[in-house]
């Protein structure tokens, strides 16, 4: 793969599994230095790193254990990232978590997690992020909403309100830098082939008495008129093409890759 990302540092979080992972491999094989972040066993956490590790040409890549629901600690890792990349060039803010139910029992608890993870991680991490950026004058900011940053879907107003709120922090930040070589962009992806998502089908065909391909097609892609999974590798190409020379005069968008879910 030619090296576009050579001599930038990135930081991705969630990237122990799933989409995160999959741009944490990518970047590295465009020959960025990454820094991993998220949860997981130690020997997934370990493999994760190694894997990135080899993109890189070195042992493991280095990794922040930071809990993203505590804003301390998002900028603890954003200052660990600078000191273990030496420039944190491009920041992708990943992580996320999933809970349903209606709202009128819904937990607040789950509902608090959801808006630190999946949101306010994101302004922390920007806010942090951005001064040395600026000094700079170069800088990669891409928020991984969702399709559930532009439409809803019942059972999800947590979920839902995190990832428009993502969408309005893109913008914001876009416009408050669009006169700098830093661009901020969000990817909003449909369902994704990742273990988090296909895990949803099992349960979906037991409830409905019907084939795992069914449940599938029928209910989890119910709105996804493809119908079929996005694969992780048509988003770490999106996010790569956002680092890249050609998206340069992109910013403040909220690019759908979700075979056609936000325009039916
Ligand atoms: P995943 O569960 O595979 O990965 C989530 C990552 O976030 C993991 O590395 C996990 O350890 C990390 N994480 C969770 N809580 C954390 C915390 N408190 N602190 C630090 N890290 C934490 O999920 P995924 O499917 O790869 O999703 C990644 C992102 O993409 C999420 O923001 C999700 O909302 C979004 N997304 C996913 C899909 C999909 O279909 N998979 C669709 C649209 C949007």
């Amino acid at each position: 793969m030619e090296k576009i990302l050579a001599g930038r540092g990135a930081l991705v979080t969630g990237s122990t599994s799933g989409i995160g992972l999959g741009i944490a491999k990518t970047f590295a094989a465009a020959g960025a230095k990454v820094m991993l972040n998220g949860f997981g066993k130690p020997e997934e956490i370990a493999a994760a790193r190694a894997e990135v590790g080899a993109l890189m040409g070195v042992a493991e890549a280095p990794y922040s254990a930071a809990d993203l629901s505590k804003s301390a600690a998002v900028a603890q890792m954003i200052e660990e990232a600078e000191a273990a990349l030496g420039t944190l060039d491009i920041l992708v803010n990943n992580a996320g978590i999933q809970f349903v139910a209606p709202i009128d029992e819904f937990p607040p608890e789950k509902f608090e997690a959801i808006m630190a993870i999946n949101f306010a991680s994101n302004w922390y991490a920007i806010r942090a992020a951005l001064p040395g950026m600026k000094k700079r004058n170069w800088g990669r900011i891409i928020n991984i909403a969702s399709a559930h940053g532009l439409i809803a879907s019942p059972y999800k107003s947590a979920y839902v309100s995190a990832k428009h709120a993502q969408i309005g922090l893109t913008k914001t930040v876009a416009v408050e830098v669009a006169q700098t070589q830093i661009t901020c962009n969000a990817i909003c992806p449909g369902f994704v082939r990742t273990p988090l998502a296909e895990a949803q089908v099992p349960p979906l065909a037991k409830k409905f008495g019907i084939s795992e391909e069914a449940a599938l097609k029928d209910h989890l892609l119910e709105h996804q008129p493809s119908k079929r999974w996005i694969e992780v590798d048509e988003i770490t190409q999106a996010a790569l093409f956002l680092c890249g020379p050609g998206s340069s005069g992109m910013t403040g968008a909220a690019l759908s890759i979700d075979g056609g879910w936000t325009a039916s």
